[in-house]
């Protein structure tokens, strides 16, 4: 087995022809939406560029041990580098403390490889730091950075590495390769890609890590319990939220909160055929039903404006207010509860 990618062909060609001709960068930056696999990527073109067993120019055998190590990050000459906490900061200490690691020579391979994940998480002073490594590296060093977008980057970070960008794929087409390529029923697979909005590495894990799928049901469960509560609860949700998630976090959350109100609006329009959360079909269609197309255009705007403020400094727990202020309140006469515990049952 070589490389394992699904979508960004061109972005794996490429990869695989600089290996193969010999021609290896010193460093990479691998730009996407967190889940659509930057790092599975950078870690496979590890393999590909320290593997001992090469079937073919550019490709890596998965089974030696370098390929085996890398994969399961325990490589002695990769060092991986990322903020301490999910939502905290990659600060200047931990890039100085990998320069020094990455001017020892390599222990076992031909490189020392470094990983630095989740990028815009460093500080300027990080950042500058990283620039200097980027600008004198080391001989036989190859950086690989992740990142959610280059523009969080120092347009000089940028400027010294190969930039990919990795983009999700259509939810159709990703399903396909679920069923495909992981023998995973068509119906699940659907799902799955939908929930993934298209991200294989999310896919993937919501394919294999079921508990995962159960925790995407209950985000959607506490967003009904929101638009049921008082103004007193919801903004006390606000306090917590801004208080507690990080900014990638709070990202993600949204994006489910606009899957969910893009299924009540398909509801709407009666098309209930394709919907993300069909757990939560009775429970869509009665929030359909007591808001109908201007009030749910309305939401969406909201909930799409909150993201877009999320990309600047404001203040977040106010936006949550406004937010949730606007939100429509909702009777349900089902409890979402039972939505998760049936699909838990399944798992
Ligand atoms: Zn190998």
């Amino acid at each position: 087995m070589s490389w394992k990618y699904y979508g960004n062909e061109a972005a794996v060609a490429l990869l695989r022809s600089q290996v193969a001709r010999g021609w290896v960068r010193q460093a990479y930056l691998f730009c996407g939406p967190s889940g659509v696999g930057r790092r599975t990527l950078a870690l496979q073109l590890a393999q590909a560029v320290s593997c001992l067993h090469p079937p073919h120019p550019g490709e890596f055998c998965s089974r030696c041990r370098p390929c085996k190590l890398l994969a399961e990050m325990r490589h002695p000459d990769l060092e991986v580098v990322e903020s301490e906490s999910r939502s905290g900061t990659l600060r200047v200490e931990q890039v100085r403390e990998l320069q020094h690691r990455l001017s020892l020579t390599p222990y076992e391979g031909r490189y020392r490889i470094a990983l630095i994940l989740r990028c815009e998480e460093a500080n300027l002073n990080a950042q500058n730091a990283l620039l200097k490594t980027l600008e004198e590296p080391p001989q036989r060093v190859i950086l690989l950075l992740t990142a959610e977008n280059s523009e969080s980057l120092l347009p000089t970070i940028v400027s010294r590495c190969e930039v990919l960008h990795l983009r999700a794929m259509p939810p159709k087409a990703l399903a396909r390769v679920l069923v495909e390529c992981e023998q995973c029923d068509p119906i699940v697979a659907a799902q799955i890609a939908r929930l993934a909005a298209g991200r294989p590495g999310e896919a993937l894990r919501l394919l294999h890590e079921p508990e995962r799928r159960i925790a995407l049901l209950h985000t959607v469960e506490e967003h009904l319990h929101l638009l049921q509560s008082s103004m007193l609860n919801r903004f006390a949700l606000a306090e917590r939220l801004s208080r507690t998630l990080s900014k990638a976090e709070i990202v993600l959350l949204l994006e489910h909160w606009i899957t969910f109100w893009r299924d009540v609006l398909l509801s709407v329009y009666q098309d209930q055929e394709e919907l993300t959360y069909s757990e939560f079909r009775p429970q869509i269609v009665e929030i359909a039903a007591q808001t109908g197309e201007k009030r749910v255009l309305q939401v969406l705007h909201d909930l799409r404006q909150v993201l877009e403020a999320t990309q600047s400094n404001v203040n977040l727990r106010l936006a949550f207010e406004v937010l949730f202020l606007n939100l429509p309140h909702i009777f349900l006469d089902r409890s979402p509860e039972s939505a998760v515990r049936e699909a838990t049952q399944r798992e």
